[in-house]
């Protein structure tokens, strides 16, 4: 079995900037030995002069078509008077002249045909190749974007609506390498964000996991992630004391502090946290201010909960 497929680009220019978006492409298998390279080349420029007209029909604007292939014999037919072939090409060769009558044909070298991907399967292309179209593919008819929240951010319209990319997709995973390159192989919270900027890659965390698992660059440079080392806990940490045997005290705040009086003034206050070192059991006194007279009070206070205490 063999395929063949084209692919219709449209290229736009606004104040001297151009840009190319992939328009619609389809494709078409074909039985391999029922017909010769040359006239599957043939059909795929019939393919693609159908596609022109279906597009032509659809677009709302008017816009010259130029038409590529990258078969010299099939570029070469199309010039001839349909008559001198057989059956099978003279047709062909007479819809594609009466379709582009009006448009010119060019040469494309096979390495630079997007098409190529089209008949020869994703899989067959290198994986540069792939990068350089994932962008083009991604404005294939399946491409669907999400609005969020952000439609009032003040970010760019790709990042308000990112593209939707399907899960498990040769072309997502494509996206996803070519972004772990572009940011010389980062760990997958970075490419994810990295991501998100112009995507939506559906249960991407696993997807750009196992995709950063298998890039051979980063296992051979094995990179360590930095770990803290932890000290000792302290022996009135651990060991087993009656309830505040051994407490810190720290102090939270400041906090308002409104009296029942209505015409006064809520004035300031602090809490102060005494903590348990062992069962971590907290007990919160308010202080009015941070005098030491304030602290001693509250210090009190706490001294005369039941229970024997050593404070640190
Ligand atoms: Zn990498």
């Amino acid at each position: 079995m063999s395929a063949y497929g084209a692919c219709l680009y449209l290229r736009s220019e606004t104040n001297g900037e151009s840009k190319v978006h992939l328009l619609c492409a389809k494709s078409r298998v074909a039985l391999l030995k029922a017909l010769t390279i040359p006239r599957l080349e043939l059909s795929a420029a019939l393919l693609l002069a159908e596609l022109i007209v279906n597009a032509e029909e659809a677009l709302d604007f008017d816009c010259t078509f130029h038409c590529w292939s990258d078969s010299s014999i099939v570029l070469a037919w199309i010039r001839q008077p349909p008559r001198e072939f057989n059956v099978f090409v003279s047709n062909r060769i007479a819809k594609i002249q009466e379709i582009t009558k009006d448009m010119t044909w060019h040469h494309v070298p096979t390495n630079l045909n997007p098409a190529d991907v089209v008949s020869r399967g994703w899989q067959a292309v290198s994986t540069e190749k792939q990068a350089g179209f994932a962008w083009a593919y991604t404005w294939l008819r399946w491409v669907t974007s999400i609005g969020g929240r952000l439609q009032n951010a003040n970010l760019d319209y790709d990042t308000r609506n990112p593209i939707l990319l399907p899960k498990d997709h040769p072309v997502t995973k494509a996206i996803i390498v070519y972004y772990h390159k572009k940011y010389l192989h980062g760990g997958s919270q970075a490419l994810l964000a990295a991501l998100r900027q112009r995507y939506w890659p559906i249960g991407g965390r696993k997807f750009v996991a196992s995709v950063i698992n298998k890039c051979v660059r980063r296992f051979r440079t094995k990179p360590v992630t930095w770990e803290h080392v932890m000290g000792s806990l302290p022996a009135n940490r651990v060991q087993p004391n009656p309830a505040f045997h051994s407490t810190g005290v720290d102090y939270c705040g400041s906090f308002y502090h409104k009296t029942e009086a209505r015409n006064k003034a809520p004035h300031k206050c602090y809490i102060a946290v005494f903590v348990c070192f062992s069962t971590k059991a907290a007990l919160l006194e308010v202080v009015q201010d941070l005098t030491t007279d304030s602290f001693i009070a509250a210090l009190r206070r706490f001294i005369a909960f039941p229970g024997g205490f050593q404070l640190h």
